[in-house]
């Protein structure tokens, strides 16, 4: 069954452009980013891929935007919040074009579009518009007399963001609305598979009233358009979500010049059900907290660790569970699991399947071959789960990044606490158990950045998100993402001034 969408073709026909000082323009690069249809693997738009000069443009653009004395350096925090209220509400106006654009170039399903990428991203904005009006100094009793020493909050300056493919509206608005709120300007690079939406999110942001020049949009290559930002010496801070590997070496780049860099990372999040948690309830939080979105998500659940007494049978339902979802394109509304972003992400995701029953791993149910009645060109993987794995395969210790889990029995809170964290990563865990005081004790033990005790992954625009270890440093959301985008300056006022004209 499909429902009726909207005709997003003016989008997917557009002249390929880039968004610089509020209006789109074409890039100084021959070069075109070709946006693929997961679903299918067929091309169906062409988008500008920004190169050297063009960031050049668009960094000098949001430079001059955040001038002394610039529109939006000038607008009162009220106004600025009232423009990101806006914004959100263009976000609502526009949630079926948006939805579908994520189906098309993301691959995602029609409702999950809807319901995580377009109403969170409508949350995010409402909460980041109240906290204009709230960023405050202060005043500090300092130990001199006749001093008056007091804070004042400044944006950070310009900042690069650049974000991946997964969340591709999500993801954006994540780093987009808190820098907004902040006062800084922004120059946002999307990933190369999924640009069409940030553009759309540049526009929408015009017409909400934010001025020419503080967000502007380049898709671009990673290696190329991503690289330039990161060098740019007018770039005052680099925030970046993608892979450990890409974001440590934005890191080390940002290091001489002293940018600021907030990175979210991989993860390898591990998902822990003992043996008195509910049944059914552990089992459906398993299933989605790795097949959500095909797992393309930074906190999947991938590592499935289940008390001995409890692991055929949570194992057997996850099985179950799997064996019986709809594998298609989510613009089909019977689709429960949609492609993967790309053939390459298809490979490496099958790798690992074929990888870990070549070294003695048991395939419960799933595999590595194209699933029944989906388009053979498209990225499917099937819903997998891999059992008989040891903690050295690279598919227990390294980020698949697709619909695969491995599933391990553990026989003690110590032990297990142990193996969760063996890994170089540390953004997500999940607890399953009704006894609440060991699922907090287990959570404090936990080196993960979010940990969910009998439910998986949810996100709220209050609620800080990111990583220990390699999973990154930086929060996304509450108020310590706004702190990222804001400097303290403290100013220094003797109070004790000569009488009249007297020096
Ligand atoms: P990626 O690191 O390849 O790309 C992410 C972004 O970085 C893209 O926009 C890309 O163009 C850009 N980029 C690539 N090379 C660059 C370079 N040399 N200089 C500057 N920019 C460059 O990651 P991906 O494959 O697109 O995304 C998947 C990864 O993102 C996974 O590892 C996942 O865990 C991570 N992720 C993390 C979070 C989080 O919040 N921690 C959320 C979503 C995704």
């Amino acid at each position: 069954m499909t429902t009726v969408a909207p005709d997003i073709t003016p989008i997917l026909t557009r002249t390929p452009s880039l968004l610089i000082d509020g209006a789109l323009v074409e890039s100084n690069s021959e070069q075109t980013l070709s946006v693929l249809d997961p679903a299918t693997g067929a091309q169906i738009a062409v988008a500008a891929s920004a190169d050297a000069v063009d960031v050049d443009r668009a960094v000098q653009a949001a430079h001059r935007a955040f001038q002394w004395g610039a529109p939006w350096r000038r607008m009162s925090a009220l106004d600025r919040g009232r423009a990101i209220a806006r914004l959100a509400r263009l976000v609502e106006q526009h949630a079926d074009e948006l939805a579908e654009i994520e189906v098309f170039d993301g691959g995602w399903l029609r409702g999950a579009a809807r319901a995580v990428e377009i109403d969170l991203t409508i949350r995010h904005l409402d909460y980041f518009s109240g906290w204009p009006t709230k960023i405050e100094g202060n005043t500090i009793p300092v130990s001199m007399p006749d001093t008056m020493v007091r804070t004042e909050r400044d944006p950070v300056g310009v900042v690069a963001q650049i974000v991946p493919w997964n969340y591709p509206l999500l993801m954006a608005v994540w780093k987009v609305a808190p820098a907004l709120a902040a006062g800084c300007t922004i120059v946002l690079k999307p990933a190369e598979n999924t640009p069409l939406v940030a553009m759309r999110l540049g526009e929408l942001a015009l017409e909400a009233g934010i001025p020419p020049g503080v967000l502007n949009v380049l898709p671009g290559l990673g290696t190329v358009a991503g690289a330039a930002l990161v060098e740019h010496p007018l770039v005052d801070k680099v925030a970046f979500t993608g892979s450990t590997a890409v974001g440590t070496a934005i890191a080390a780049r940002c290091a001489p010049a002293v940018k600021r860099v907030t990175l979210e990372m991989g993860g390898k999040s591990p998902n822990i059900v003992f043996a008195d948690a509910p049944r059914a309830r552990a089992i459906a939080g398993a299933a989605s907290a790795i097949f959500f979105n095909a797992g393309q998500a930074c906190s999947a659940g991938s590592r499935l660790y289940v008390e001995r007494a409890a692991f055929d049978e949570v194992v057997d339902g996850l099985a179950e569970a799997a064996g019986s979802m709809t594998v298609g394109p989510g613009r089909d509304d019977a689709s429960q699991l949609g492609p993967l972003i790309s053939a390459r992400q298809q490979q490496r995701v099958r790798g690992y399947i074929d990888d870990t029953l070549d070294r003695g791993g048991r395939l419960v149910t799933g595999g590595s071959h194209t699933p029944d009645g989906v388009d053979p060109d498209g990225f499917f993987v099937r819903p997998t789960v891999l059992a008989d794995v040891t903690d050295d395969m690279p598919a227990v210790r390294e980020e698949i990044f697709g619909p695969v889990v491995v599933a391990q029995p553990f026989d003690s809170l110590e032990e297990i606490a142990a193996r969760a964290n063996n890994s170089p990563y540390g953004l997500a865990a999940g607890v399953w158990t009704r006894d609440i005081g060991r699922a907090n004790r287990l959570a404090s033990m936990l080196r993960a950045g979010s940990v969910y005790i009998n439910m998986y992954g949810a996100t709220d625009a209050a609620a800080p998100f990111g990583g220990f270890k390699q999973s990154g440093y930086g929060r996304d959301m509450g108020h310590q993402n706004l702190e990222s985008y804001l400097e303290t300056r403290t100013v220094w006022t003797n109070l004790d001034l000569p009488d009249g004209s007297a020096d």
